[in-house]
């Protein structure tokens, strides 16, 4: 409600100036792990539920600068883990496509409110997928960045090495504008890259310029058949209208999720540690010692995702067990930037889909292992760098679900992967 007023506020004030900026008066939302100055900030975990923000993320900032109003935090999995929304401590956002399904995660808020078309556009994070995957099951468009693309500075870290902050959209026009305000070098942020060129799109793209191929590894076995369909039926409208399409193959990808499922937990074990209950968030009532401060206010603070992640990285980063599992992930992360790298000597794009499913119902991967499986096509571009989108093109003919397109482009060719992506949303129509 604090953002509401503060909306109004914006709103009046607005009003009472000259027209101004390039998204004067449009409304959007921010996933709740973005700080908004003056409101609660709590990436949707229990440990955070009174942090109110101290000041405005770079790329929030960057938004509100050009005329536009935040008139809500958005839903999500705590902290980012997951991939349904379920994980969040406060309640469940529903697919406006399917109520009994779920909009994806993390940032199934985001996604939802622009497939609902509540806002143009939403500001959120994608780790491992968190953007992509909820735009293709919600049907938006959505765009994680080269890792460095956008400033990090305010967006509460999940694994510092991978986490980036993009947008959904509901066109890739819009995606395209969005994400060219939030990109640039932040003195914020010393991982941030130097923004070369505009990312808006203006003139209409040469489809002959462009050679893509799908990666053969996404449409095996396990994807379900109607989402290689549709994928499939996608390939063949960018054929028929000009576009190459080859095959490739990157073996190496059958390893990407067991690399992130070790280095991702590493890195959240290590972020997660400042919430101790004396610096941030929730303490607890419950402490006669030190230590107890410490061990209730976590216990009591953080879900069973966010202890099973803390869990697992503290253990593969311990001594003893470093060599075997962290070390070795991290080979296998080398491994996979080059096999990406030398994929982009032949091609401006490859293309997959996003998920293996369109959205499942609530309650149907409880299991976390069954969770973290459908994170396997959008976690080697994560791990790699590069930036990736998720354009709508299709129905499931079983579930009746959005199935999204997954373009992902050579580190620092955001602009390619939307350019192309436009010519994906024009061939589908
Ligand atoms: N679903 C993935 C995970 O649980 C990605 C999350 C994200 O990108 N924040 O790690």
């Amino acid at each position: 409600s604090e953002t509401f007023e503060l909306a109004r506020e914006r709103a009046k004030l607005l009003d009472s100036q000259e027209p101004n900026g390039q998204l004067y008066g449009i409304p959007f939302i921010a996933k709740d792990t973005l700080l908004v100055k003056g409101t609660v900030t709590t990436a949707a975990s229990n440990i955070l539920g009174n942090f109110e923000a101290p000041y405005t993320a770079t790329a929030i900032k960057k938004i509100e600068d050009e005329g536009a109003i935040c008139i809500a935090k958005a839903n999500m999995d705590s902290f980012g883990h997951g991939s349904s929304t379920e994980n969040s401590d406060f309640t469940k956002t529903l697919n406006p496509h399917d109520k009994e399904r779920v909009p994806g995660g993390s940032s199934g808020g985001s996604a939802s409110s622009v497939a609902l078309g509540i806002v143009p556009f939403s500001i959120c994070t994608d780790t491992g997928g968190s953007i992509r995957q909820p735009a293709s099951f919600t049907g938006t468009y959505g765009l994680k960045p080269s890792y460095g693309r956008v400033s990090r500075n305010g967006a509460i870290a999940m694994t510092s090495s991978t986490d980036t902050v993009g947008a959904i959209a509901s066109n890739v026009k819009d995606l395209a504008e969005v994400m060219d305000i939030i990109s640039g070098q932040d003195p914020k942020d010393s991982t941030s890259i130097v923004k070369d060129e505009s990312l808006t799109l203006d003139s209409a793209e040469d489809k002959n310029n462009y050679k893509v191929a799908y990666i053969k590894e996404l449409l095996a076995d396990g994807v379900d058949q109607e989402v290689r369909e549709t994928i499939n039926q996608a390939i063949a409208k960018l054929r028929k209208s000009g576009i190459v399409v080859e095959e490739v193959s990157i073996p190496e990808i059958d390893y990407a999720l067991a690399a992130y499922y070790i280095i991702v937990p590493a890195e959240i074990s290590s972020n997660l540690a400042r919430y101790d209950g004396i610096r941030y968030g929730h303490s607890t009532n419950e402490a006669v010692k030190l230590s107890d401060t410490y061990n209730k206010s976590r216990m009591e603070g953080f879900n069973a995702e966010n202890k099973r992640r803390i869990l697992i990285g503290t253990y593969v980063l311990s001594s003893g067990y470093y060599d075997a599992y962290y070390k070795k992930a991290q080979q296998v992360r080398t491994l996979l930037i080059g096999a990406f790298n030398k994929a982009f000597q032949k091609y401006d794009a490859l293309l997959g889909p996003v998920a293996p499913t369109t959205a499942f119902k609530f309650g149907d991967s409880e299991d976390p292992i069954k969770m973290y499986l459908g994170d396997i096509m959008t976690v080697a571009p994560s791990l790699v760098g590069s930036p990736a989108s998720s354009i709508p093109v299709g129905i499931g003919e079983k579930s009746k679900m959005p199935v999204g397109l997954q373009i992902i482009g050579k580190h620092g060719d955001d602009k390619k992967v939307l350019e192309i992506g436009r010519l994906v949303e024009e061939v589908v129509k």
